[in-house]
């Protein structure tokens, strides 16, 4: 790490890696297998985190490897359509037939800007309505009230966005309907863009009305209704935010899972939007490495192997750790507040739900560092920041639950101790 601070800013290639959050030396890694890291020094870890969120069947799983293997002999990019990227678009609309055309791109940032450009090409408007805390990678018109890794260095907002731009972001608290209402009837919106179940200010969910309430008002008011679930798709309900809650968005933002570990993201929509992209129409938007061979290999191995009842075996993990954990909590006397939607989960030390970023904030975040490294140095792996939401792959076995169960344990107890 001391090498690497020399040569990265510090020492690494995305802010939150740098343990920030919660201070100390953060480890470099060796290796992963299933649901375990190891890093250089030979420090076992069960992981939760999990690549942030991609790694939906654990690390290095076989059928992943082996399909990126067998494609890769055949080539690694070509800049000329494969019939892989047409095979895990319809592997994707299977699942979520609201993407009903698509663009592949590199990353969720990418999926997010580009989202954005559209949106407020089909609208003519300039506006976008974002909510605190909800972060949709860091193209300068969402480096605004963007959650975990910009609010865990305490920053705000970034320099080097123009103010311009970012004037044209408006943001409000998540699950507050009037104030989304107020907004979108004052100003003309382009987008209402948010994570349906927020991950990168901790795990908060949607009260019930929420996501209806602001389907209705994006009807209303000519706004387009924009789910990024970057982070929550293929995670939260085997075909994601509109079956778990039922409500359709106009477009939708896809990565981390979708590539199994590789660079992939998508964006898509309703047909006649997603036609206004170039070339069928004027909105330009293109990539050297789009849809690229590897990262649909891989994507399309991860879909494969993430049927219905594997997700449902993932989400009834997850459902025990958590609550495992909420008893473990219970015990030791400590404010908590933990959930789960599939196999995302998060918890918060506070008493009563998180229902927007501000309440995330009032959480005992003191307490969570204590706890994140008293986890750490007993082999179990938790994100390092209080604002981030945590994960659960194919490759956690039961007993794998109860071997962190017991580690939790124990580090709740060292971390009470203050
Ligand atoms: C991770 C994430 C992004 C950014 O994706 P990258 O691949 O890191 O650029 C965007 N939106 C959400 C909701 C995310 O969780």
């Amino acid at each position: 790490m001391a090498r690497s601070r020399a040569r990265f800013p510090g020492g690494v290639n995305s802010p939150v890696r740098a343990f920030g959050g919660v201070g100390g030396e953060p480890f470099v890694v060796a290796r992963g297998a299933g649901s375990r890291i190891w890093d250089v020094d030979g420090n076992e870890y069960l992981d939760y985190v999990l690549s942030w969120g991609p790694l939906v069947l654990g690390h290095a799983p076989r059928v992943v490897l082996e399909a990126v293997e067998r494609i890769m002999q055949q080539g690694t990019s070509f800049g000329i359509p494969t019939g892989l990227e047409l095979e895990l678009a319809e592997a994707i609309a299977a699942r979520m037939p609201h993407l009903e055309m698509m663009r592949f791109v590199s990353s969720g940032t990418e999926a997010a800007m580009s989202v954005a450009r559209l949106a407020r090409a089909v609208t003519g408007r300039d506006h976008l309505l974002k909510f605190e805390g909800c972060y949709h990678g860091h193209a300068d018109s969402f480096l605004v009230k963007a959650g975990s890794g910009v609010a865990t260095l305490g920053l705000p907002n970034s320099p080097g966005v123009p103010s311009a731009l970012a004037e044209l972001t408006l943001t409000c608290a998540f699950n507050d309907l009037e104030a989304v209402e107020r907004i979108a009837r004052s100003v003309p919106l382009a987008a209402i863009l948010l994570e349906p179940i927020v991950g990168n200010g901790g795990y908060i969910e949607p009260v019930p009305g929420f996501l209806e309430g602001l389907r209705r008002i994006a009807d209303e008011t000519g706004a387009l209704l924009v789910f990024d679930e970057v982070m929550t798709g293929f995670r939260i309900a085997f075909g994601g935010a509109r079956e778990r809650f039922g409500v359709n968005p106009d477009l939708t933002a896809l990565g981390k899972v979708i590539g199994g570990g590789l660079p992939v993201a998508v964006y898509g929509g309703r047909r006649e939007l997603m036609e206004r992209v170039a070339p069928t129409g004027p909105v330009y938007q293109a990539g050297t490495l789009s849809g690229n061979p590897l990262a649909m290999a891989g994507g399309l191995a991860t879909l494969g192997a993430l049927t219905r009842e594997v997700h449902d075996a993932i989400t009834a993990r997850t459902a025990r750790l958590v609550a495992g954990l909420t008893a473990i909590a219970s015990r030791h006397g400590v404010p908590f507040s933990a959930s789960h939607s599939g196999s995302m989960w998060g918890f918060f030390f506070r008493d009563t739900t998180v229902r927007n970023f501000d309440e995330a904030k009032q959480s005992d975040t003191a307490l969570f560092k204590r706890f994140f490294h008293a986890a750490r140095e007993r082999g179990v792996y938790l994100a390092p920041s209080a604002f981030e939401a945590a994960f659960m792959s194919a490759a956690h076995s039961d007993a794998d639950i109860d071997l962190t169960l017991a580690r939790l344990d124990d580090a709740m107890g060292v971390a009470v101790q203050g």
